[in-house]
């Protein structure tokens, strides 16, 4: 039998000490392996108070050096820095760190490709490739900030891919890295975006954990959200919404709607009334974005005057709005848009 060997970075502690001790190596080694693992270095020779022969075993037993920074790209107008890795079975995914005034925060990507099929999203246009373990969500974090040289403050899962179409190793990811002896964020330092699976959002409320979740609407009702989301098929948007209400009644955090303006699509006042009427009395707020436009789209922005409108309307109707600022433009730092380029030899 062909047992596949295990990314260094999906080990728990627990693991390593397995390890250890059916490979006979000192039990202390264990907590030492966790801390390099811990810090982001997914190479043996950098683990320097490790010996040489434990190294060796490591390597003939993990997948080490399985996550290889193939373009760094650092926005040259506010710093934004976007990562390329290639993966061990040849898949590329994404990551982009951008600063803000509370430190550095970083979006990953939970697949490599997308099932969801967004009309407006450039990820789903590049295809599937498969889920990434909880150890490949850590690595995009820990590896980044080493990189970068200083602390991660906060995640956001709102790259390329579906987290919830990827439930288990998201939950797993999230007890990983809030993991104190570990790397020992916040769980209110991540937030979790989903377009909408439903019964996940059921499943995810009900750990009552502290993370914030993000919903893409993208549309006032259903007749919109259908001919741009698949996803809006499967669930209407009265039982989305249900789902919503009940997260926030199961935790007590506020949940925050992501709504792209998308030029005659979504972006009339008729829409920004039926959104006030329809997230009335919840506990969250909007987070409005200027479509991403991509070569080959049919979504344009809307000018920045029906942006402000659109904001100003609903908060006249006591909707809490915030607009996204936009970061590394000039670098596609757009959901998916760079590996996309060079998937199809652009870059
Ligand atoms: S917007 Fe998100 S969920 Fe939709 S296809 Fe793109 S990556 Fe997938």
């Amino acid at each position: 039998m062909i047992v596949e060997k295990r990314f260094c970075l999906d080990l728990t502690q627990d693991d390593i000490k397995e390890w250890c001790s059916t490979r006979g190596v000192e039990s202390y080694r264990a907590s030492q392996i966790y801390k390099w693992l811990s810090s982001g270095v997914t190479v043996t020779d950098e683990m320097t108070n490790v010996s040489k022969k434990v190294r060796a075993m490591l390597e003939e037993d993990f997948i080490f050096d399985g996550f290889k920074v193939l373009e760094k790209y650092v926005s040259k107008i506010d710093g934004t820095t976007k990562f390329v890795y290639l993966l061990h079975d040849g898949n590329i995914i994404e990551s982009v760190v951008m600063r803000y005034k509370t430190g550095l925060a970083v979006c990953i990507s939970s697949q490599a490709g997308c099932k969801m099929g967004c009309e407006f999203c450039a990820s789903a246009k590049a295809g599937f490739g498969r889920s990434l373990s909880s150890g490949e969500l850590l690595a995009q974090v820990l590896i980044s900030q080493k990189i970068m040289g200083e602390k991660i403050r906060s995640v956001v899962v709102m790259g390329i891919g579906e987290p919830f179409d990827n439930y288990e190793n998201i939950v797993n990811f999230i007890d990983r890295i809030t993991d104190p002896e570990g790397p020992g964020m916040g769980a209110r330092h991540i937030t979790i975006s989903t377009c909408g699976l439903v019964p996940k959002i059921r499943e995810f409320a009900s750990l009552k954990s502290q993370v914030n979740l993000a919903v893409s609407l993208h549309a006032p009702n259903d007749a919109i959200r259908t001919g741009i989301m698949p996803i809006a098929r499967a669930y209407c948007m009265e039982e989305l919404l249900d789902a919503c209400r009940e997260y926030t009644k199961v935790t007590g955090r506020r949940i925050t709607f992501e709504y792209s303006l998308f030029k005659g699509i979504n972006d009339r006042r008729q829409d920004a009334d039926e959104l006030a009427s329809r997230l009335k009395g919840m506990l969250c707020h909007v987070n409005l974005i200027a479509a991403n436009e991509f070569p080959g789209s049919d979504f344009h922005r809307p000018d920045r005057r029906s942006v402000n409108d659109f904001k100003q309307y609903l908060e006249s109707k006591g909707v809490n709005v915030t607009l996204r600022r936009e970061m590394g433009t000039d670098i596609m730092a757009a959901c998916g848009q760079l590996r996309r380029g060079i998937e199809e030899g652009t870059e």
